[in-house]
């Protein structure tokens, strides 16, 4: 985590981007500002990127937004972007090129289920951590019997080594202490090796000293492990604790593990690096339920808890969950992705009467 005590207020960059993103990062703006003197003042800054801003511009991440974020910002909440269906000449993620920006090398996606009663076990509670840099580049080339396309998948041992140690830093703060980690190095005996090999290593790097003594390792190939989230018996879902995973493995397995607590609507992120983090829920821009007020902001308002969080705020980051946890719990005031009928706004009028 970062030094909080010097900090008077928290500048937060603001980046809703496009679809939904502008729905929900306002509401998770309003339950900030309801924490009061929990966390310093908050200073928020509207920042752009995304794929409107790259029609109307031409570019998809402006140098102003990342140089604010670098220079300006102790932090920032992402919405979320509209990624065209075919490629588009000049246009890319921006989300994607702000991780690289900031080297923000982990994407920490807790997957929790609110348990009926206060002080019930979870049914579901696992922290998928996906590297966030590296992994799949494409190309298309055209050969004389059509076209052909390639990707080429890069794992390196320094971005395997620091998404390991980040996934043991959070296994050591879970009661469990359990790492599991995701490959196929049955088939991608290379790159999915190296990665295993160079996380299972983390305890006995320089420095560590006996450190990660408590945590148990196991390992799980990513077929296997999506086959064994949805178990028969629900007790079986508490083999996972935390899952540390390459990039493309991360993705699908968090939105898989989404699908066990309801919906996406209620997943939350974090992008961590050693000097910056920004929540971003896990959902996309959803466009088939865009501009109808209609989207969930739990997962928003609970991505921005994750960061506050992950910056030691841990005092303002418990009444934003305690909050969201008492809505889910009381199941009276939802959004149509949890079988309600209440809109954004009534569902984060709720959170915050419970702030
Ligand atoms: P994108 O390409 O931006 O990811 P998508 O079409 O994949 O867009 P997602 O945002 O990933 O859409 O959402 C998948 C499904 O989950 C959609 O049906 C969407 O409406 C629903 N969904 C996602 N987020 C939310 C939310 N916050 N509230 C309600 N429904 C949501
Ligand atoms: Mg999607």
């Amino acid at each position: 985590s970062l030094s909080t005590s010097a900090r008077q207020t928290l500048k937060i960059g603001l980046i809703p981007a496009d679809g939904i993103g502008r729905e929900v990062i306002p509401a998770a703006k309003a339950a900030i500002e309801a924490l009061g003197s929990d966390i310093p003042k908050p200073q928020f800054i509207d920042l752009l990127a995304g794929w409107e801003t790259f029609t109307k511009t031409g570019v998809a991440l402006p140098q102003e937004t990342v140089d604010v974020l670098r220079n300006e910002c102790d932090c920032a909440l992402f919405g979320s972007v509209s990624s065209p269906s075919k490629k588009v000449t000049g246009y890319s993620s921006p989300i994607v090129a702000l991780r690289k920006e900031l080297d923000l090398y982990a994407n920490i996606r807790p997957v929790l289920s609110v348990a009926p009663e206060v002080g019930q076990q979870p049914v579901v509670d696992l922290i998928v951590v996906r590297e966030n840099t590296e992994c799949l580049q494409e190309v298309q080339t055209t050969t004389d019997t059509g076209k052909e396309a390639r990707a080429t998948r890069v794992i390196t041992e320094r971005a395997s080594r620091r998404i390991g140690q980040m996934a043991f830093e959070l296994a050591l703060a879970r009661p469990r202490k359990h790492l599991t980690i995701i490959h196929k190095s049955n088939v991608l005996s290379i790159t999915d090796g190296l990665f295993r090999e160079t996380v299972r290593k983390v305890p006995t790097l320089p420095g560590i000293d006996g450190k990660y003594d408590g945590v148990t390792i196991m390992e799980q190939l990513v077929d296997s492990a999506v086959y064994r989230l949805f178990p028969h018996h629900v007790s079986e879902n508490r083999v996972f604790d935390i899952m540390v995973a390459p990039n493309l493995y991360g993705d699908i397995l968090s939105d898989a593990a989404a699908a066990l607590v309801g919906s996406l609507g209620l997943v939350p992120s974090v992008n961590a690096g050693d000097n910056f983090v920004m929540g971003e829920p896990v959902h996309g821009s959803a466009p088939d339920i865009v501009g109808k007020g209609i989207a969930n902001p739990l997962a928003s308002i609970r991505s921005a808890a994750l960061m506050l969080r992950h910056l030691g705020y841990t005092v303002g980051a418990d009444r934003l969950d305690t909050a969201v946890d008492q809505v889910i719990r009381e199941g009276t005031t939802l959004t149509p992705d949890l079988q309600g009928k209440s809109s954004t706004t009534d569902v984060l009028e709720a959170v915050l009467r419970r702030i």
